[in-house]
């Protein structure tokens, strides 16, 4: 069973459970706005995840009937993961996500794509493997990517959202900011009468978030240029920065209690990690497997290594949108060294 708790601080609910991923637990959170209820993200469905939220939904002495909005921070399987069980105990609930958000979602869910998922994800394998990662590993990394969208169960928003949009409750609002990085839908929501902010992955208050750079909709990338999704990642920062929020309330980890203080360490920490990576290659090109493996180490598990390659590879596809690295090809491989 998982372990779940109930807390409310400075009138927001919040209701942590457990997940057996590396990020320990996810949280869903429920502010009370002019007489509505609104859900902020949709949690996993897996074993009796589901049962346990119930149950801690019911020790705040509140049942999914009551909830009237339920919004999506982005299209990861631990933030969508009950949409359809919500929305079949309570056909009113309104599901609101970014138009993004929705395209990944129904597009990776529906059968009828899982041949093309296949193929891009053995696509995304053998790049990575040009990127040094070893053919088993790319095996598994094209595994998992096929796997993961057979676990969620599409269910149709009832609103689609856009950045810059504000839902109105009486006299408040909830903003919508629109923030690509972590995923590319990726929408934090801004409580404008008091600040709070729910930033689902984006910001974080011990780990910085992961970076997308991979992708089974090579389409997608295309169509909305993502080819520099670190880039896209610290502009959407500096927006949320921008705001000012008092309170951050995030999918993961601690509510934030100094958003303007913790958004400066996730930049400064990305500003070190991009002159670290780079003077690794001021004079030796090398791959970014081997960059992450210098950095981190060898002994990662698969799932990590994949974690760590990503990492790099969103540093160096920076650097080179900068124009200070270049990339070589060298016996099938491809290996960046400086300009
Ligand atoms: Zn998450």
């Amino acid at each position: 069973m998982y372990k779940s708790e109930f807390s409310k601080n400075e009138g927001v609910y919040r209701f942590k459970i457990d997940v057996p991923f590396e990020v320990k637990f996810v949280c869903i959170y429920l502010l009370k706005i002019d007489n509505k209820n609104v859900l902020i993200d949709a949690g996993l469905n897996l074993g009796d995840w589901s049962k346990v939220f119930f149950s801690v939904l019911n020790d705040a002495k509140l049942n999914i009937k009551d909830i009237d909005y339920c919004i999506i921070s982005h299209a990861h399987l631990d933030h969508v993961g009950l949409l359809k069980k919500f929305k079949r105990k309570n056909p009113n609930l309104q599901i609101l996500m970014h138009d993004i958000t929705n395209e990944i979602l129904k597009w990776s869910t529906d059968p009828e794509n899982f041949k093309e998922i296949e193929i891009s994800a053995n696509k995304m394998a053998q790049e990575m493997i040009k990127y040094g990662i070893s053919d088993k590993q790319g095996k598994r990394i094209s595994q998992f990517f096929t796997s993961w969208p057979k676990m969620i169960r599409y269910q149709k928003p009832d609103m689609l959202l856009h950045d810059g949009d504000e839902i109105t409750f009486g006299t408040n609002k909830l903003k919508i900011i629109w923030t690509p990085g972590h995923s590319f839908g990726h929408i934090c929501v801004f409580d404008q009468n008091k600040q709070h902010l729910f930033s689902g992955d984006h910001i974080l208050s011990e780990i910085t978030p992961h970076i997308g750079v991979f992708n089974i909709s090579p389409a997608l990338k295309d169509k909305y240029n993502f080819h520099n999704i670190l880039g896209n990642y610290l502009e959407s920062l500096d927006r949320i920065d921008k705001l000012n929020p008092k309170i951050i309330f995030p999918g993961h980890q601690k509510i934030i209690y100094n958003p303007h203080r913790r958004i400066l360490d996730i930049k400064e920490h990305h500003k070190n990690r991009l002159k670290e990576i780079f003077d690794l290659i001021v004079d030796k090109p090398l791959t970014p497997h081997r960059i992450s493996q210098i950095h981190f180490g060898e002994d990662l598990d698969e799932m990590n290594g994949f974690l760590a390659l990503n990492e790099v590879l969103s540093h160096l596809i920076y650097l080179e949108h900068q124009d200070r690295v270049k990339r070589i090809e060298k016996n099938d491989k491809i290996l960046f060294i400086a300009n």
